[in-house]
Formats: structure tokens, C-alpha cells, sequence
């Protein structure tokens, strides 16, 4: 069945592979991301392979943003049924060098937004008696040197989903959390330069670590994401994936 989905933080990187990948599955999709400029590739290349897309800006962690960008897509595509709340920063420090506005910054968008978005869409969602939401977890929620903000965001999503499932469930609506390994996008590419290492060697001494031998791509999130926003996912709630090539990282 077609319906509509809306995935944040979608110009680049896991937001973008899993719009598309939700498109591939049939659904239109709203790309929303800070700058509607930037959203545009990535509605682009979905229509361009014979999908459904708008690109939205909105700042996730803007209530008014959000409101009027979850209206937009209920007008434009028809009412969003499929959320997936990806928008993400990091303002990576040590504890004793991160500055307030680094923590506020990303529990701002990671968990401010989360539920700023989900608030709006589930009501959508209530009135179909059917939803999905998919969250982003990192495995950095189990704590990661230089990340106490960060794994604090990624940990509180976990918390966030399972209170999701138990308050939505009786309206057909599960939530989920998919929490990624590293993960080759502009993020992890924004970390090797702030430690000052070449990207390709940071790729290689990841691979070192994780069991399957490899760092993981965009579209292996957007598998597991794909399964829990699909029709017969109805019966599994509350959950977190770990996607990382191994048991966590
Ligand atoms: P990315 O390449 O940096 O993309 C994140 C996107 O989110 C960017 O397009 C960014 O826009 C957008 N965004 C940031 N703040 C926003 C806001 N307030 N409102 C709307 N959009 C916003 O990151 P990624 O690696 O694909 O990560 C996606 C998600 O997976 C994040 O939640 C991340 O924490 C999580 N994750 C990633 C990894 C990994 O290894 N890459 C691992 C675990 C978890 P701008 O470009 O304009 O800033």
C-alpha cells in the first residue's frame, strides 16, 4: 500500500539513501531538511527514477517549522502515516571543554525534533489507525569518548521510542529505533578531519573493528529502516536495531 512518508535531515548521507529507499518501496516521500535548496537533489533523484517527492525546509527543532512543514506534506502528498526522524548534528567534545550551546545544540535537534515531529505526525497517524516511526540511535548511545552530548541525544531516542510504542500502539502506530555503527556519510567524514586524519584511513581503521570487515553504508540503514516502516513490521514495537556489522560497534 502507498502511503506517505516523511524522513528528516534527508539531503545527504542515511536521510537520503532511506528517502529513496522508501520511495523504491512505493511510498511518497517528503524530503525535509534545514534548507529546501539542499532537500531538492534528493526529491530530484527520487522523481527522476519515477517516485513521489517534495523537498520541505524545516528546522526540526522549530515548532512552527515543524508544524507548517507537517502541514505542507499533509496538503501536497497526503497525510504522513511513516515518520523517520534522522535530522542530525554532532558537536563532538571532551566533557570539560563542551560549551553549553554544543549540548543544547544537539539535544536540540536530536530530541527536540524528534518529538517536536513525532507530536505533529501522530496525529495524522491516529486519525489513518495506522503509523510507523523509525528514530535514529547511534551505538554511541552506549557511551563514546568525546560524545557525552551526543550519546546522551542518541540514548534518550531509545527511551523516546519505547514510550512511543506504549503510548501508540493501540492506534496501529509502532515506533522503533535503528542505532548504526560508523557509517560512511559526510558525518563520519566531518569527524576524520576534526581528529586530522585522512578520511580513507579512518574508513580502513574502522573496518579493523568491525566484525563484517567493513564500514557501513547509507542503504544498510535504509534496509532496516525500510522493514520496520513496512506493512508486515505491525507486530514489533518498542524495539532498537543495531546496525554496525557486529553486536554494537
Ligand atoms: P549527515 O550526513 O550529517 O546528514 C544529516 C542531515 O541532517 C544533514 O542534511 C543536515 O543538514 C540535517 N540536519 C541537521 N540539523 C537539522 C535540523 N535542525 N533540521 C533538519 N535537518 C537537519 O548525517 P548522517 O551520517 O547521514 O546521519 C544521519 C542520522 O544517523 C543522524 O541522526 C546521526 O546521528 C545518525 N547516525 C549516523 C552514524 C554515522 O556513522 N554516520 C552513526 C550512528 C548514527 P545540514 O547539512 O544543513 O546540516
Amino acid at each position: 500500500m502507498t502511503r506517505t512518508a516523511i524522513v528528516t535531515g534527508a539531503a545527504r548521507g542515511i536521510g537520503a539513501a532511506t528517502a529513496r529507499r522508501l520511495a523504491a518501496d512505493g511510498h511518497a516521500v517528503a524530503v525535509v531538511d534545514l534548507l529546501e535548496d539542499q532537500a531538492a537533489a534528493t526529491a530530484a533523484s527520487i522523481e527522476a527514477d519515477g517516485g513521489r517527492a517534495i523537498a520541505v525546509g524545516a528546522d526540526v527543532s522549530d515548532a512552527d517549522a515543524v508544524a507548517s512543514a507537517v502541514a505542507r506534506v499533509a496538503d501536497e502528498l497526503g497525510a504522513p502515516t511513516i515518520l523517520v526522524n534522522n535530522a542530525g548534528i554532532l558537536r563532538d567534545n571532551l566533557l570539560f571543554k563542551m560549551s553549553e550551546s554544543d549540548w543544547d545544540a544537539v539535544l536540540n535537534v536530536h530530541l527536540r525534533g524528534a518529538f517536536l515531529m513525532s507530536r505533529a505526525v501522530q496525529a495524522h497517524q491516529v486519525e489513518a489507525g495506522w503509523g510507523r516511526i523509525v528514530n535514529l540511535s547511534s551505538t554511541s548511545a552506549l557511551g563514546n569518548r568525546g560524545q557525552a552530548n551526543y550519546a546522551a541525544a542518541k540514548a534518550g531516542m531509545q527511551g523516546f521510542t519505547k514510550t512511543l510504542a506504549i503510548e501508540l500502539g493501540r492506534y496501529g502506530v509502532t515506533a522503533n529505533a535503528v542505532a548504526p555503527g560508523f557509517i560512511e556519510t559526510d558525518m563520519t567524514r566531518a569527524t576524520a578531519e576534526r581528529v586530522g586524519v585522512p578520511f580513507e584511513d579512518f574508513l580502513a581503521a574502522a573496518a579493523r573493528e568491525i566484525p563484517v570487515g567493513r564500514a557501513g553504508q547509507p542503504e544498510d540503514i535504509a534496509a532496516a529502516v525500510s522493514f520496520f516502516a513496512s506493512e508486515e513490521a505491525g507486530f514489533v514495537s518498542g524495539q532498537v536495531l543495531y546496525v554496525a556489522g557486529g553486536p554494537r560497534a
